[in-house]
């Protein structure tokens, strides 16, 4: 098999928000896919093993947003790169929350969905749910970030529980990067004490670029 295929396939980068028992949980996925059209449904795939997916799943509810291309490193990182089980990811950020109280962020959003899961697939690691679109909200005219453009211009690595992984990725010269959130510190020496501003790591995390 070459893995070079799975390149060709479109996705893009968005954010999963829940709501359960008054906490708050949210990370990133590059899988929401329209389904149909009457009624509108939208599937989303997301790993069994966030906190996010079991929120999804008890409170029946979530928010599905469009990420732009706008959208900074710290924002995609702490979606991306921290657990909802010991920060609040939402915190930092400028929020809302739909008619259901699930919140979702509103800064660097090209749009969001408030669903209702109407069917799930378990598809291995990922769980497949399927939402029926109760709310729908342009917020920003801003293009939506394609995950082709965060590898390519922001630098962006995928996280080992993204549908998308893949175990190689390309490295480029200069500086150092966060094997985690591939954050890159542009500098020859790396200082001992250093942690990642995206995700939190230290400095033994980094490698040599
Ligand atoms: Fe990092």
């Amino acid at each position: 098999m070459d893995m070079k295929a799975f390149y060709s396939l479109s996705c893009g980068l968005y954010l999963v928000g829940a709501a359960h028992e008054g906490r708050d949980y949210g990370c990133v996925v590059n899988t929401v896919t329209q389904v149909t059209a009457e009624p509108a449904k939208l599937m989303v795939a997301i790993n069994k093993e966030n906190a996010t997916t079991a929120a999804v799943l008890a409170s029946g509810r979530f928010e599905a947003a469009v990420l732009c291309e706008t959208a900074p490193m710290e924002l995609i990182g702490t979606f991306g790169f921290k657990t909802s089980r010991e920060v609040d990811k939402f915190a930092p950020f400028q929020t809302a929350r739909d008619a259901h109280g699930v919140p979702y962020v509103t800064q660097d959003v090209a749009a969001r969905f408030g669903c209702k899961v109407v069917d799930t697939l378990d598809a291995g690691t990922h769980m497949l749910i399927i939402g029926l679109v109760e709310e729908a909200e342009v917020l920003n005219t801003a293009a939506p970030m394609t995950y082709a453009y965060y590898h390519r211009v922001k630098n962006g690595l995928t996280p080992p529980k993204a549908s998308s992984y893949q175990a190689q990725q390309e490295k480029k010269p200069g500086g150092w990067r966060c094997k985690v959130c591939g954050y890159i510190y542009e500098g020859e020496t790396l200082p001992a004490d250093y942690k990642c501003p995206i995700c939190g790591q230290p400095a033994s995390v980094f490698e040599k670029l």
